[in-house]
Order: structure tokens, then C-alpha cells, then sequence
């Protein structure tokens, strides 16, 4: 990304191993995040130009002199943060906050480098078909996110639920919901196409109503209490007041939308007994389990993939999410 709105495909020198904890991937597939669009769209502070991308899978090319638990050939997802896995921080389940961790970008390419490679990836048995491969590139960033805003609101067996936001990572949530044994699933969308999505992967009710309206609307269907588990998976203002609003006091609410310009009044959370939790999603945590399950075809979270271009056509992929003609674009990077 050059500037806002100026993606350019370019030709730079291969990453190389650096570190002797480093691995190189050669990557089976990558995409667009929601959260490129904050800086895309000239929302998030821009000052030089950048590799792009922090979504992969990929097969290991080469591996540095410290890596022992992966080799050449594996087939491997990481998340966006890499991490060493063995802090005290990433053994209570908190890899992206890791002492050492560190921000990934630039999988919007044919070749990746990964720090802390034997923290960071996980390597999947068998070799992945086409929809077990959507499947885990879903599960390194967006899967795993949903997974982690349902967890984070509690979600259980019988659970109802409230999911704001039908981007991948709401919509994953439901699945995640679902999963999860959740009884009553409530998406919020507006969208046709994505509700059916939402209604594939297990939501029971469709509130395509927003604001004051929606609300309401939430809180009827909920004995007027509101829901015990509510998701955000926006990061605006209106989306976690609508969230905010529709739990219920004592409500577990997970925010894993990027928060861009979010403020609670202390008052109001004082007085709602609304428990709050989330941020960058543990997806590594969440990989060895995620990706079992979509190996085993039990789930197909890649179906949020709707567009599917070569990697020359990325600034094709950015232009399609931001005008909301995909909900997320696959990218494939060109064989060997
Ligand atoms: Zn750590």
C-alpha cells in the first residue's frame, strides 16, 4: 500500500531466514483483512509504504538452525502475531500479547517469513483440498477472532447469543457460537448474502434493524433484559453501543472489532454489570483445534470467502471489500 486507496502488486527480494528461530513459507493462499480497510480508506495513520497482509497459509520452504518442531514440506497456518508459545503470558492462552511477540505483515505475497517459528505455526496433518484451505486460511485470522469473541462473552451449551457485525469475523462468530452449543443465535445484518451465511453457520434469528430500533428490537426478543453473551465484531461507536446495549446486566460482552474512536461513559458501565472483555484475538490458542476440525471437514468456515482472484489482482480485492461487493477476497499467489 502505497497510500490509502493505491494498492500496487511489486517485485521485491525473497525473504530469507534472519534468525535462527525463523522459517520461510511458500504460500498456498492469503487475503484481505477488514482491518486493511481502516488504512485503505485513510482511517488509520499512514506515513510510508507497506507490505501488506497478515493472513497465510503456506508450505514451509526453509527452516533457521533453532526451529526442531517443523520441517521443509509441512503445511503450516500462523496467526497475526507471532509468538514464542512458552511465556507465561502465552501459556494462559494470551499469544498476542506475548513478551516476544511480534506484528506479521506482508503475506499479500508468494513467499513469508515467520519469526518464532516454532511458537507461531502450526502444521497441519494431510495436505488440504480447496475448501479445507479456505478453511485454514479462515482459521488464522478471522475464525480464530470469532472464536475468541465467543469465548470471550462466554458462550456455552444453550447460551443465547447476540452477534453485531456480518463482516467474516461476525459471521464466524455465529459458527463459533453454534459450536460452542449456543441455543439461540441473534446476527445482526443488513445484508442479504450475509445473512444467509449467518443462517448456514447456525443463526436462528436475523435483526437487519440498527441503532435505537435494533436495540429494541434485541431486547424484546430477550424478555426485554437484553442477551447474556453479546459479540462485537465491528470496532465503531454505533456498533459497541448497539453491543453494550442489548447485554444484559451481568451480560458477558466480547469486543473483537479494531475499536477506531470507542469511549465508554464510566457512569454507564458502572451501573450496567456488563462484564467486558477482548482485543487482538489468541488465535494461536485457538489453531491446534481449528484446524483439526476443519481437516476433519467437520466445518467450512472459508464459505466467508466469496471472491477469489490472483495475487497481481490484490488493489481488485481491496476495491471489492471496501465497496462491500465481497465480504472477504481470497488471494492466490502465483505457483512456483
Ligand atoms: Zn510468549
Amino acid at each position: 500500500m502505497h497510500a490509502p486507496g493505491d494498492i500496487r502488486v511489486e517485485e521485491l527480494s525473497d525473504p530469507s531466514i534472519q534468525e535462527p528461530t525463523d522459517a520461510v513459507l511458500r504460500l498456498s493462499a492469503t487475503c484481505v483483512c477488514g482491518s486493511d480497510l481502516w488504512r485503505y480508506r485513510g482511517e488509520d495513520a499512514f506515513s510510508s509504504p507497506q507490505h501488506m497482509g497478515h493472513e497465510y497459509v503456506g508450505v514451509v520452504e526453509e527452516i533457521g538452525s533453532a526451529v526442531t518442531t517443523l520441517r521443509p514440506g509441512d503445511v503450516v497456518v500462523g496467526s497475526f502475531f507471532a509468538s514464542d508459545n512458552t511465556c507465561e503470558i502465552c501459556r494462559a492462552g494470551y499469544q498476542t500479547s506475548c513478551v516476544h511477540r511480534q506484528l506479521m505483515s506482508g503475506a499479500q505475497s508468494e513467499l513469508l517469513r515467520v519469526p518464532l517459528a516454532d511458537g507461531t505455526l502450526v502444521a497441519v496433518e494431510g495436505t488440504p483440498d480447496d475448501t479445507q484451505l479456505r478453511g485454514l486460511l479462515a482459521a488464522s485470522d478471522v475464525f480464530g477472532t470469532g472464536w475468541f469473541g465467543a469465548r470471550a462473552a462466554q458462550v456455552g451449551p444453550g447460551s443465547t447469543v447476540v452477534v453485531v457485525g456480518d463482516g467474516a469475523v461476525g459471521l464466524l462468530a455465529v459458527l463459533s457460537a453454534k459450536l460452542m452449543g449456543a441455543e439461540r443465535i441473534i446476527a445482526m445484518s443488513r445484508h442479504a448474502a450475509r445473512q444467509e451465511i449467518a443462517r448456514e453457520f447456525g443463526a436462528t434469528d436475523i435483526v437487519a434493524e440498527r441503532g435505537e430500533e435494533g436495540v429494541e428490537l434485541v431486547r424484546e426478543m430477550t424478555g426485554g433484559l437484553g442477551a447474556p453473551s453479546v459479540i462485537e465484531a465491528v470496532g465503531t461507536q454505533a456498533a459497541m453501543s448497539q453491543a453494550f446495549r442489548v447485554t444484559r446486566a451481568g451480560g458477558h460482552l466480547g469486543f473483537v472489532g479494531v475499536s477506531h474512536g470507542v469511549t465508554f461513559e464510566g457512569r454507564d458501565l458502572f451501573m450496567s454489570h456488563v462484564h467486558l472483555h477482548g482485543g487482538p484475538a489468541p488465535v494461536r490458542d485457538y489453531l491446534p483445534d481449528l484446524t483439526s476440525r476443519i481437516m476433519a471437514k467437520e466445518i467450512n468456515p472459508g464459505r466467508v470467502f466469496d471472491l477469489d482472484l490472483p495475487l497481481a489482482e490484490a488493489a481488485e480485492a481491496y476495491r471489492a471489500m471496501d465497496e462491500r461487493r465481497a465480504v472477504k477476497a481470497l488471494l492466490r499467489p502465483s505457483a512456483p
